[in-house]
């Protein structure tokens, strides 16, 4: 269902993304680890072409492209299959939440505002937040924000969602209920690709683990694999560091 290779990226002189193949099926929870500035977030960005990759090939589906060279046109057509749930919830604060997620649905699907109102109803009511559709950002917390962000992705429907540290902008306090969430949508068989510090997310929730350093994949495998038999000294390290 998505397939990314050999992709580079680099800031300047500093080389960030080294090399990546990927592979991701329909129904995959994959979470990818790693320590700060190994370039999980790059890679995410790459995919979703919010950065333009040095290097690289993607198939997505049936559509198989350049990640450095794609059109206008090829791009409009991934981010009607791959939506993007960003760390710090990216919310337009002057419309309300069910206008955050029938925007993208109105102006990009191209869906009549009546049936986007529908499908916004829906999400929001996947998430728990139906009594807050009126309600604007600043009225929200924190982790509502973020479910709101949640519902505009997944109402889009798309074959994909990545997640891009879904909950590390949130008080401690409020991190459980957007895991929670999260942990909702995977059961009901959404793809996802998630960059998370979360180890128990990534124990519990994902098939698959990516350990990423410095710049590429160091080592993948089943949550088991990874957690309780890792083989390369890197995860070792990091995961020694971190549970
Ligand atoms: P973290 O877990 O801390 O978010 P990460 O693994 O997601 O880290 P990235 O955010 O992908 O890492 O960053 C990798 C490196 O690329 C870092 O050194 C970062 O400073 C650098 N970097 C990321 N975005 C840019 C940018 N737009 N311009 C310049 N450097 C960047």
């Amino acid at each position: 269902m998505l397939e990314i290779n050999n992709l580079h990226k680099s800031f300047g002189e500093l080389a960030v993304i080294k090399g990546v193949d990927l592979k991701i099926d329909k129904g995959d929870v994959v979470v990818i680890l790693g320590p700060s500035g190994s370039g999980k977030t790059t890679l995410l960005r790459c995919i979703n072409f919010l950065e333009k990759a040095d290097k690289g090939q993607a198939i997505f589906g049936d559509i198989g492209l350049n990640l450095k060279t794609a059109s206008k046109k090829q791009i409009h057509e991934i981010r009607q299959k791959v939506a993007f749930v960003f760390q710090n919830y990216n919310l337009f604060h002057n419309k309300t939440a069910l206008e955050n997620v029938t925007e993208g649905l109105v102006y990009g699907k191209r869906i009549s505002k009546q049936e986007a109102i529908e499908i916004g109803e829906t999400a929001l009511e996947k998430v728990g937040l139906s009594d807050k559709s009126k309600a604007y950002p600043s009225e929200l917390s924190g982790g509502q924000q973020q479910r709101v962000g949640i519902a505009r992705a997944v109402a889009l429907n798309p074959d994909i969602i990545l997640f891009d540290e879904p909950t590390s902008a949130l008080d401690p306090e409020l991190v459980g209920e957007v895991l929670s969430v999260m942990k909702d949508i995977a059961r009901e068989g959404t793809t996802m690709l998630v960059v998370s510090h979360e180890m128990s997310f990534a124990r519990d929730v994902a098939n698959r683990v990516i350990f990423m350093d410095g710049g590429v994949v160091v080592e993948e495998g089943s949550p088991k694999d990874i957690f309780v038999s890792p083989k390369e000294e890197r995860t070792k390290q990091f995961l020694k560091r971190v549970l």
